[in-house]
């Protein structure tokens, strides 16, 4: 008989005990809101504020209600206006190019390489085109920074990385999200951190984080942050910045900060279920590992392989006979946005000129989640079940191939 897999892709863990005992602390005080303090406590969201920086060895970080809006707000904190072309990748989800959007900017998409990364050739041609770069680690595919940072360092473009899948990841020791001039993160609950929703934007750059402070609803209030600008800079933009509120509140907070202690042991705990994943598939017939290059230090919290070249009806098969012993694969390639595998032809708003070699990636993407609450035996059972019935699709095509051309 077929093993079927058992598990729920979308199940994370519980919140650690210490976060709902916390949790319980900020319910019962009543004092939800960030600013709502007493004498001189520092408040949850200012603590893990600071807690974050120094976690990223950023020189200023801010809590904000999710990823999205720490995009958005980083975009607004560097003065992109309506119509400001901004460099974006071809291949992430839609609320990259919706922060892009929701400025009234307009993304311009850099292809995608079959390592995921955003294509580096395809970025220097564009490079002319804007003066920021919306760098998506989509994935956890970290592109050579080096290389990345010096193209944009050329053409006097400013980078603000989307670590939403990058949380605890680096490139040659530097965190991800420290690369550029800002980092954005999501605590989402299917990210690395779980708050349901929430973000950080990480800085050194005193004006970005005074602006991105008072973008996001401060009334005033800035010296009760985790860390606070120089008081003449915030001076210099406070009237003219506008509040576009987004704060982040106590009850987030205080479930986040242990999971922020937890963080680089759960990363472990991604990698070795990932490992177990990726070795099961290896040599399999037909299909291509994505290899993570040595120089960065990834969180597998999310697994990638390639069906490169493979029609879609085969593909199809492929996604249906797992579906039906249990495995929930994703596919990029779908004509239509299904749940969250959207791509740049889908988000009709923008411009979207045909990419057909970021295409060919694209159509060959199957994506899965690893959630933690799935155990190393599991990892091996789905990497059977996807080796079994890939290889069956494969055999197949194969032996059709073989049909037509003796026929
Ligand atoms: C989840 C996600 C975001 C934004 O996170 P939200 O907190 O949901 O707004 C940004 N980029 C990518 C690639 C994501 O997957």
């Amino acid at each position: 008989m077929n093993e079927v897999f058992k598990g729920t892709f979308t199940q994370q863990e519980p919140i650690p005990d210490e976060g709902i005992a916390a949790a319980m602390d900020v319910l019962r005080s009543g004092r939800l809101h960030r600013y709502n303090l007493v004498g001189d406590e520092p408040g949850e969201v200012a603590l893990l504020e600071r807690e974050f920086a120094a976690y990223t060895g950023a020189r200023h970080a801010l809590a904000v209600t999710s990823g999205g809006y720490a995009m958005a707000t980083a975009l607004r904190a560097l003065g992109v206006t309506p119509g400001d072309p901004v460099l974006t990748n071809a291949f992430t989800l839609a609320p990259v190019p919706g922060a892009i959007a929701s400025v009234g900017a307009v993304p311009v998409y850099v292809g995608v390489t079959e390592g995921l990364t955003i294509d580096l050739d395809d970025l220097a041609q564009k490079a002319g085109q804007a003066r920021v770069l919306m760098l998506s680690h989509m994935r956890g595919h970290l592109a050579d920074m080096d290389r990345l940072m010096a193209i944009c360092g050329a053409a006097g473009i400013t980078v603000i990385e989307d670590c939403a899948h990058t949380m605890g990841a680096a490139w040659r020791g530097v965190p991800s999200g420290r690369w550029g001039k800002i980092g954005c993160y999501s605590t989402q609950t299917y990210k690395h951190m779980n708050s349901g929703e929430g973000g950080f934007l990480v800085t050194d750059d005193d004006e970005v984080m005074a602006r991105a402070v008072i973008l996001s609803g401060s009334y005033m209030l800035y010296e009760r942050h985790g860390t606070v600008p120089p008081a003449e800079v915030i001076e210099r933009v406070k009237y003219d910045t506008p509040n576009v509120s987004g704060r982040m509140d106590h009850l987030r907070a205080a479930i986040l900060r242990p999971q922020l202690r937890m963080l680089d042991a759960q990363c472990e705990k991604w990698n070795a279920r990932y490992r177990v994943v990726e070795n099961g598939l290896r040599d399999t017939p037909g299909l291509r590992i994505v290899e993570r290059p040595e120089a960065g230090r990834f969180v597998g919290s999310s697994i990638q392989f390639l069906l490169l070249d493979w029609s879609g009806s085969r593909i199809e098969a492929v996604l249906a006979r797992c579906a039906a012993r249990g495995v929930e694969l994703k596919w990029f390639g779908g004509a239509e946005p299904k749940g969250f595998t959207s791509r740049y032809d889908s988000w009709r708003y923008a411009p979207h000129p045909a990419m057909p070699e970021s295409d060919r990636i694209l159509r060959a993407i199957l994506d899965m989640r690893l959630p933690l609450t799935f155990s190393l035996e599991d990892c091996a059972q789905i990497a059977r079940i996807i080796r079994v019935e890939v290889g069956a699709v494969w055999q197949a095509g194969v032996s059709h191939k073989d049909r037509v051309a003796t026929s």
